[in-house]
């Protein structure tokens, strides 16, 4: 090592010790990390909104829109968007509330997902489950409260569009007993629904919050609080009978449910406080964030692959790359990472050691995404999320270090749903080739192959269709190869453990396909659930541990 890289290192290990904990302890300490896990159209967009405005990072709803669509005028990557009219993008909002930095970890809110969306959720500390009032748990919110469960994080429901007629708050808690074994711990409870809403009864404090009708009005901050007490004669007054009488019942049945929270089953992810509200008039939104902060998990110690514990104030930077995210300027053709902070102070134009490679990166131009607006980072601490724009050097699952080498275990694959042949056109075999490595080694989707030899096409397989779109996208825009997709008719992936000595053993399988994946270890696709559940039947014992993720 020259004399200049030893100096350098010792002068950052001599501006890491001057770091005293209690900067680190601080900052770590008003940090809540999260991501919204929600169906389309149950009012993600809408509440985002609503936070960021009570956070004053915009100050007009809409913004948040306005924002999505002028990004897609100036740009040629987001002409997919545009068509779609979607947003591919993930990016991390950042806001203050009462003291605390809040990062929300925007997931794409199209039906149309992809892995990229439960990447983001894996860097999420906690979750707010977005439910619809009318609908309850609809299919995409089962499949993102999968990941949240996977890694054990708080969750926090926020049942929307109480101002529409909506399931019985009762219903609501029923399923999410359920359909996710969460026990349920409403902090507020709704009275009455649609045009007969007339606000909430808050727990804490006792106090129905009435619901005043604000329309467009509700799209500036602070709608009117009026509280009264329970008992109030008031509120009597204001509150048609059967409502008012519906009230004190339910109020009692609450009670009866349980009347202490219980704060470990919340870490735990095992209780939720749920909230009911309409982030579209405002209503609730506030309650819903006082209570927020003060229950969610900060960010935490992370686990190294050899099962040590990293400290989120330790004073030695470490990042964690979950995503990467190609051309979001196609003016610069340049690729984001996203990197969450695990430890210590992230600094701009600070050095650090990419583990797997040993390589020293010097992160100079580390950006902050707001609504796809970029915005110089000039420190970051645990919990936050940085857009890195030299990210040549960097895979997903990288860790970055200051301090000694570690890794962090894999960030999880997912389970693919959808498979396509992604053929080649003649004579563009090598470009071709050079796209699908790039692609696969971003992440942007996985891949298998026949195990005949002689068909070489890959087959993309994916969480989403979008990822199929965007691989296409890509493969021309970026190397020129006008490929085709060829659908195949399966849905279910499994690998099998024991590899190919034990699936020689068990013989033929009767409507299932065998594929390889980019290690060659075998892949069973199955056509629907049924068809798994059909050869497990008869094979189960011989085909021994089946995974429904590419093995680590
Ligand atoms: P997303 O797909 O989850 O991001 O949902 P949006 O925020 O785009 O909302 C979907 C639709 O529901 C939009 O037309 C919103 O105006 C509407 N919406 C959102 N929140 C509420 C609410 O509290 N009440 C009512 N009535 N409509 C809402």
């Amino acid at each position: 090592a020259s004399a200049k890289a030893v100096q350098a290192q010792q002068a950052a290990e001599q501006a890491a010790a001057a770091l005293t904990a209690e900067v680190l302890e601080r900052e770590v300490g008003r940090r809540r990390n999260f991501a919204i896990i929600s169906h389309p159209d149950a009012g993600k967009t809408t509440m985002t909104e609503k936070l960021l405005l009570y956070g004053g990072a915009i100050h007009e709803a809409g913004e948040v829109k306005a924002r999505r669509s002028s990004r897609s005028a100036t740009s040629d990557w987001m002409e997919l968007e545009k068509q779609r009219g979607i947003s591919i993008t993930s990016t991390a909002l950042t806001f203050e509330y009462n003291g605390c930095q809040l990062n929300l970890l925007d997931t794409p809110g199209h039906q149309d997902f992809s892995e990229d969306t439960y990447r983001t959720l894996a860097a999420a500390d906690n979750a707010v489950l977005l439910v619809d009032g009318a609908k309850g748990i609809e299919p995409q919110t089962r499949k993102l409260f999968a990941v949240a469960r996977l890694r054990g994080l708080p969750v926090f429901t926020f049942v929307n569009k109480m101002d529409r007629p909506a399931l019985n708050g009762f219903e609501i808690v029923e399923q999410l007993e359920k359909e996710f074994g969460l026990q349920s711990y409403p902090v507020n409870w709704p009275i009455g629904s649609g045009d007969r809403f007339v606000g909430v009864y808050h727990r804490p404090t006792k106090k129905v919050v009435l619901y005043e009708k604000r329309g467009q009005a509700g799209r500036s901050k602070g709608a009117t609080k009026a509280e009264y007490d329970l008992d109030d004669p008031e509120l009597q007054q204001l509150v048609e009978a059967d409502l008012w009488e519906q009230l004190q019942e339910d109020v009692e049945l609450l009670e009866v449910l349980g009347d202490e929270l219980d704060l470990e089953g919340v870490m735990a992810g095992k209780v939720t406080p749920v909230f009911f509200g309409s982030a579209m008039n405002n209503f609730g939104v506030e309650l819903f964030l006082q209570t927020f902060i003060q229950l969610a998990s900060r960010p935490g110690p992370a686990q190294t692959r050899s099962g040590v514990a990293v400290s989120p104030t330790s004073p030695n930077f470490t990042g964690l790359v979950f995503k990467l995210q190609a051309n979001m300027d196609p003016k610069h053709r340049d690729k984001v990472a996203f990197v969450r902070v695990v430890s210590g102070k992230f600094e701009k134009g600070m050095k650090v050691r990419v583990a797997r490679s040993g390589r020293t990166v010097t992160l100079a131009a580390p950006q902050r995404m707001f609504a796809n607006e970029r915005q110089t980072v000039q420190e970051g601490f645990a919990g936050d999320v940085i857009g890195l724009t030299n990210p040549g050097a960097f895979a997903i699952g990288d860790t970055l270090v200051t301090g000694p080498t570690l890794a962090f275990p894999p960030i999880p694959t997912f389970s693919p749903e959808l498979f396509a042949y992604l053929r080649c056109p003649p004579n563009q075999k090598k470009p071709f080739l050079k796209g699908v490595e790039g692609l696969l080694g971003e992440g942007a989707v996985q891949v298998l192959y026949n195990t005949d030899e002689y068909i070489t096409d890959p087959v993309l397989a994916a969480v989403g269709q979008l990822q199929f779109e965007v691989v296409q996208y890509r493969m021309k825009d970026e190397y020129g190869v006008d490929t085709t997709l060829e659908p195949l008719s399966y849905s279910v992936a499994r690998w099998v453990k024991g590899g190919w000595d034990v699936l020689e053993g068990v013989g033929r399988l009767f409507n299932t396909t065998v594929m390889k994946d980019v290690y060659g270890r075998p892949v069973l696709l199955f056509r629907n659930d049924f068809a798994l559940q059909q050869v497990l039947g008869e094979h189960a014992d011989k085909l021994g541990e089946l995974s429904p993720y590419a093995l680590p």
